[in-house]
């Protein structure tokens, strides 16, 4: 028999009587040259399932998008959005959710991406209580890399929350869902408009002035941060609207024996003026992202080997 690689060439070129028929982007690859496995997930247009590369056994994610629903729903401009943010990211950073393949057929969208088998941060979170504070600082320090690197590619994600922070087998951290996602000039910087986000993650900004921008993403990472030592989220009111006022006025107590460290940074995050938020400062600056990395919360992290180190345990 003709070698995998052969044979795939082969049933990719073949015009296919099946319904699943390759029409991918690139004409190499389709659905056909996946072993379709367990649903790992559903989103609102979405379905995520498991799946083996039948040529290489190499294991990852498939995010599948029905193409119908989402022109009904008006939401095909922010798949594509999607896509091409995850595009822009490429391959450069080991804790963004890496796009492998695009491709699409009659009916659906497909993207290939890198697969978290340990799921959302957020499961650990709620399973837990919350997390120690090691295992906080190592996921802290991580975001802050990620986020790091998505800003100098000018990507602002908009929606971080634990959600849509995912565990690789290895329990690091896999920055996922871009669609919410903004590309932004990286020269200008300009700051951009139209609301989205979760109301509990959502920037003061935002709130008042429809606008975000880079330091939003940092004002997340301040709830985040807060969420994972505390168990419970930085800013939560009985309803949406008593959530935002609580935001807008920066109303939110840490509870009895919060991480001193931890409270001088999220202080210096959740801050209202974004200008002023650490990490939002132009380089050389006191609360530039250089300033962000060397806050005493966290000192002990090796930035070097951030990547590399095996991670705390969760438990
Ligand atoms: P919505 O579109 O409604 O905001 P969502 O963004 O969570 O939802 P998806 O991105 O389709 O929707 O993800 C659905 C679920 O699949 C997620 O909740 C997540 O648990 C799981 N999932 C997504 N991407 C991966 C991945 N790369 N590896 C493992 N699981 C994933």
């Amino acid at each position: 028999p003709p070698p995998d690689d052969a044979r795939r060439r082969q049933s990719s070129r073949a015009p296919s009587k099946s319904k699943s028929r390759n029409s991918s982007v690139n004409g190499r690859l389709g659905a056909e040259d996946f072993e379709f496995g367990e649903i790992l997930g559903e989103g609102s247009y979405s379905t995520v399932l498991h799946v083996t590369h039948r040529a290489t056994r190499q294991e990852y994610a498939i995010k599948v998008l029905d193409k119908g629903h989402l022109k009904r729903n008006n939401k095909l401009q922010t798949a594509l959005a999607e896509k091409n943010t995850l595009v822009r990211l490429g391959s450069g950073h080991p804790g963004i959710v890496r796009l492998h393949w695009a491709f699409q057929d009659e009916w659906s969208l497909y993207f290939v991406l890198d697969l978290a088998k340990n799921g959302e941060l957020q499961s650990r979170i709620t399973r837990m209580g919350s997390l120690s504070t090691t295992c906080a600082r190592y996921y802290t320090a991580q975001l802050i890399d990620a986020l790091d690197y998505m800003h100098s590619r000018g990507v602002i994600h908009r929606d971080l929350k634990p959600e849509n922070l995912l565990l690789d087998d290895a329990f690091r951290i896999k920055v996922t869902d871009f669609g919410t996602g903004k590309l932004i000039d990286i020269a200008t910087q300009p700051a951009t408009k139209t609301f989205v986000g979760t109301a509990q993650y959502v920037s003061p900004e935002l709130l008042e002035a429809n606008e975000t921008s880079k330091s939003s993403d940092l004002w997340a990472l301040g709830c985040v941060v807060y969420q994972m030592i505390a168990g419970r989220f930085a800013f939560q009111g009985l309803s949406e609207y008593l959530t935002w006022q609580k935001i807008k006025q920066l109303e939110y107590t840490f509870p009895e024996g919060f991480d001193e460290q931890a409270k001088d940074l999220i202080k210096h995050l959740l801050v209202r003026d974004p200008l002023e938020r650490l990490g939002a400062g132009p380089p050389g600056s006191t609360h530039d992202m250089a300033a962000l990395r060397a806050h005493p919360f966290l000192a002990s992290i090796d930035w070097a080997t951030l990547w590399t180190d095996p991670a705390p345990s969760l438990e």
